[in-house]
C-alpha cells in the first residue's frame, strides 16, 4: 500500500493544482464535474482512514465551486482540517492562491 504521507503530499498537490487551474467563472457543467470528481474522490482515496474522515469532512462543510476563489479557500480549509488532525500547523487561507498558482512574492 502507499506511504500515507507521499500519497498525501502528491494528492494535495494534485488537489490545489487543480483549483489553481479552474477557472475564475466556471460555467455549470464545470461546478458539476468539479464536485462530482470531489465526491467520487473522497470515496477512493486509497487511504481509508483518511478516506473515510473526508467524506465526513465532506458532508459537514459543503463544497463550494462557484469560483476559482471559492474552491481554492475551501480546500484549503479542508487541508488544514487535516493539518489539525494529524498535528501540523495550520496555513493561511489568503495565501492559497500565492502558493499554488502565482508563486510567493518574498
Ligand atoms: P502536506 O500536508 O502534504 O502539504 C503539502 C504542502 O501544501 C505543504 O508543504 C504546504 O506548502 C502546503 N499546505 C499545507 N497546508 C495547506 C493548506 N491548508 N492549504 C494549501 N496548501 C497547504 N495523513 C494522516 O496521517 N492521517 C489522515 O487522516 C490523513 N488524511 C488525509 C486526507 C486527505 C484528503 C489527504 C489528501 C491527505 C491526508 N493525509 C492524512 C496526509 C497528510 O495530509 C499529509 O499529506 C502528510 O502528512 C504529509 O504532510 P506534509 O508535511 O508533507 O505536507
Amino acid at each position: 500500500p502507499p506511504d500515507v504521507a507521499v500519497l498525501g503530499r502528491s494528492t494535495w498537490t494534485l488537489l490545489h493544482s487543480i483549483a489553481a487551474t479552474y477557472p475564475t467563472t466556471p460555467s455549470q457543467q464545470e461546478q458539476k464535474e468539479l464536485k462530482t470528481f470531489m465526491g467520487l474522490f473522497s470515496r477512493l482515496y486509497p487511504c481509508w482512514v483518511c478516506a473515510e474522515d473526508f467524506q465526513g469532512y465532506m458532508a459537514k462543510e459543503q463544497i463550494r465551486v462557484g469560483s476559482r476563489d471559492e474552491f481554492g479557500k475551501w480546500l484549503c480549509e479542508a487541508h488544514n482540517a487535516v493539518n489539525v488532525k494529524v498535528g501540523k500547523k495550520t496555513f493561511d487561507c489568503a495565501r492559497w492562491e500565492e502558493r499554488w498558482r502565482t508563486g510567493w512574492k518574498d
